[in-house]
């Protein structure tokens, strides 16, 4: 057995070293190759680690980000991997990668990022120490029935786990929050105190509309946004658990940073004071991510110090922002997948008090979601609050025309858009329009994003600015 794996581990290494010679920097066949030589290949190595694993729709990338921020604030030696490797195949390959020819392992702790919905999968291969998740939402592909399956899921996932293994759940995501009702694990809950959050009694948002335990409906004490706040159900009493670490106000929003107000349980930390912190990030769904983070930081036992340090210091931007120096413009290129996402990307911009120059890239292949109709679920009305400062809007991509549309309905000034289908134009066009020290901002769904992404490395002769 033992030859088998160094064999495993000897083959699946060279292989990645002949996909770099390469140049493709492929995650996904080591992995695969590995698989298929011993399938118990990533148990037996992944057993000598500590293991943070974060999941979840939505801000697994920032909040691994950060974790990894107070692991370095601690001189912690760790192994993770990236967003493109967070499938069972990409996370084996990222565990070979860490260990020596016979399976042991360079460091001791590796945070892995997995995807949600192969979480159930990659846990009957991991025993993490602990497990964050951040939320679930309705991607564009899912229907409604999917997001439960996802949910459920990752709840046998868990369930695979042993009880020393400690939950990070979101306590104002009703469906999140469920995972840690009447577990035998220990949980921390982090969210948005009352005070913090809006007054509202409706639950605006469809995506957790009845109760996952009775199908009751609802209520809302507080609202943050899409259906995290703080629900209860009047059926059958099941309600937002109180937060170990929760955000008691937000002192300042603005347009790259948020100051909050927080403070702990004495069960997550014996600081139970109040602290004030700038998260280095814009948008109260990186508050989320920070929170997550925190909450991770602190069940490890990690100072406050450390931890509030890298809520303070990380830099991203979004989880996926990457900006693009020309001359004295730049551009700016997010990643837009669903209609949260979205939704959270047009606060970001309308918070900004810069003119806007904003190209919408939307395509609709396999992997973008081929129903376009979730671009309805936006809200691009919400535009409309900076409408004296739009200079420019550009719809392009496969269903450029439809965007064009969708934008029209939402009563922004129609002379401001254009549709503009060759990339190339769409860039010089909006880099014209923008005015010296502005930005120009592409938003593209994900096969748009490589494409423009491609003309974008040659234009500016760009090294691999993708990470
Ligand atoms: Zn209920």
């Amino acid at each position: 057995m033992k030859l088998r794996k160094t064999l495993t581990i000897v083959i699946a290494k060279l292989t990645i070293k002949i996909l770099r010679l390469l140049k493709k920097g492929g995650t996904t066949l080591p992995g695969k190759v590995a698989f298929k030589l011993y399938p118990d290949i990533l148990k037996s190595i992944a057993n000598d680690f500590e293991i943070i694993m974060v999941t979840g729709t939505n801000g697994k990338t920032t909040t691994s980000r950060i974790i990894e921020e107070i692991l370095k604030n601690n001189n912690v030696d760790y192994i993770t991997n990236k967003s493109g490797a967070n499938l069972l195949s990409g996370i084996t390959t990222t565990f070979i990668q860490a260990v020596s020819l016979f399976g042991k392992p360079k460091y001791k702790t590796a945070l892995i990022e997995s995807d949600e919905a192969a979480f159930n999968q990659v846990t009957k291969h991991l025993q993490p120490k602990s497990v964050v998740v951040t939320n679930f939402f309705r991607d564009q592909l899912d229907r409604f029935g999917e997001l439960y399956s996802t949910l459920n899921a990752v709840k046998s996932g868990l369930d695979r786990l042993d009880e020393k293994t400690t939950l990070i759940l979101n306590a104002d995501d009703s469906m999140c929050a469920s995972l840690g009702h009447e577990t035998d694990k220990p949980v921390f809950f982090y969210g948005f105190g009352e005070a913090a959050s809006e007054n509202s009694s409706e639950n605006i948002n469809t995506d957790a509309m009845f109760c996952i335990f009775c199908k009751g409906k609802y209520k809302y004490k507080s609202h943050v946004y899409g259906h995290l706040g703080g629900f209860y159900c009047p059926e059958c009493g099941y309600s937002r658990p109180a937060a170990d670490l929760e955000c008691i106000a937000i002192e300042e929003a603005a347009s790259s940073y948020t100051n909050i107000k927080w403070k702990c349980s004495k069960a997550l930390s014996n600081d139970e004071a109040e602290h004030t912190t700038q998260i280095n990030l814009p948008g109260l769904y990186n508050v989320y991510n920070a929170m997550a983070a925190a909450a991770c930081g602190l069940s490890l036992a990690y100072s406050y110090e450390t931890v509030q340090k890298a809520m303070e210091s990380f830099e991203c931007g979004f989880g996926r922002m990457e900006t693009i120096n020309v001359g004295d413009k730049s551009i700016k290129l997010i990643l837009v997948k669903n209609p949260t996402g979205f939704n959270q990307v047009l606060n970001f911009l309308t918070l900004d008090s810069q003119p806007l120059n904003i190209a919408f890239l939307i395509n609709d292949k396999l992997a973008d979601g081929t129903d376009i109709s979730w671009l309805w679920d936006v809200d691009f009305e919400h535009l409309n609050t900076a409408n004296d400062r739009i200079v420019n809007l550009i719809t392009s991509g496969i269903r450029g025309e439809d965007m064009a549309v969708r934008l029209k309905y939402s009563g922004l000034d129609t002379r401001k858009i254009r549709i503009i289908k060759d990339y190339q134009r769409v860039i010089d066009e909006g880099l014209k329009a923008v005015s010296s020290g502005g930005c120009f901002y592409i938003l593209p769904t994900y096969t748009a994003m490589l494409d423009i992404r491609g003309i974008l490395k040659k234009k500016f002769n760009l090294k691999e600015f993708w990470k």
